[in-house]
């Protein structure tokens, strides 16, 4: 079943991780996907791969400096350009720290915010009228099982996340009347290059932990940002949808 026929979708930070899964699967659901990543030569990499993979795949590409306006601005207008809407917008680029705070250089702070929170701002903002204007869309977020506990160090990951589980209530609240739904995805531990990024010791403490005995994988999370993007979640708006294995840090 094509849960996405002719559905428009961007994805941000869609070259790899997370990302790529749910590129990969929303093409497989039928979706038309415009991928946007940080730089040109990792974000025609991943369109390499996706057209190889299947060449009747209807993919795009944009590389803008998220944490500009004007450019986020600018590239979602090109999507709509090329495609004449935007149904689905997901917000999945994101960076991570583990910065002790008797040590953090608060530039480290702001860089965080700049990407997990502006970044996500700004994309709503101007992808809204958009949506507004065709009679709907979806907006997913994606935060983080630490969003709910925190974190022992690299305080603005978490922060940033509660950020986004803030502004995903509030959004949902605000776009509903314009058929606009706002969700995020809080992912656990998952296999990509942020768990290479974290501590082992913590990774080994929290995989022991994690009651479904696995840390997760990109499709598990893939599948989530699925089922939210498609009408089968017609009903499901300011949610945070926990997909982490019941794991708790
Ligand atoms: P990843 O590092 O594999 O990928 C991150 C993506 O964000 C990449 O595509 C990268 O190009 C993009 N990105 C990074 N900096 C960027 C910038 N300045 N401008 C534009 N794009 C940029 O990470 P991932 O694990 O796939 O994470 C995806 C999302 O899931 C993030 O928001 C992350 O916070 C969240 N998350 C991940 C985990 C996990 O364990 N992997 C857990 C909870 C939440």
């Amino acid at each position: 079943m094509e849960l996405l026929k002719n559905k428009v979708a961007v994805v941000t930070g869609g070259t790899r991780g997370i990302g790529f899964a749910i590129v990969k699967t929303y093409l497989q659901n039928g979706a038309k996907v415009a991928v946007f990543g940080s730089r040109q030569e990792t974000v025609e990499k991943a369109l390499a791969k996706l057209r190889e993979e299947n060449p009747a795949w209807d993919v795009t590409g944009g590389w803008p400096d998220l944490g500009q306006y004007a450019q986020v601005e600018a590239a979602l207008a090109e999507v709509k350009a090329h495609y004449g809407r935007i149904d689905i917008l997901v917000n999945n680029a994101g960076i991570s720290g583990r910065e002790s705070l008797y040590t953090y250089d608060p530039a480290a702070f702001e860089k965080t915010m700049a990407l997990n929170v502006n970044a996500v701002f700004y994309s709503c903002r101007a992808v809204a009228p958009i949506m507004k204007e065709q009679g709907g869309g979806v907006i997913l977020n994606t935060s983080s099982m630490v969003s709910m506990y925190g974190q022992p160090s690299g305080v603005a990951y978490p922060a940033s996340k509660s950020a986004i589980n803030g502004l995903t209530r509030s959004l949902a609240r605000e776009l509903g009347k314009d058929h606009i739904r706002v969700n995020a995805v809080a992912p656990g531990i998952t296999r990509t290059d942020m768990l290479a990024a974290l501590p082992q010791e913590l990774v080994d403490r929290i995989s022991a932990g994690i009651p479904l005995g696995r840390v997760g994988e990109p499709q598990d999370l893939a599948n989530a940002f699925l089922f939210l993007a498609s009408d089968l979640a017609s009903y499901i708006t300011g949610d945070v949808l926990h997909v982490d294995g019941a794991a708790m840090t």
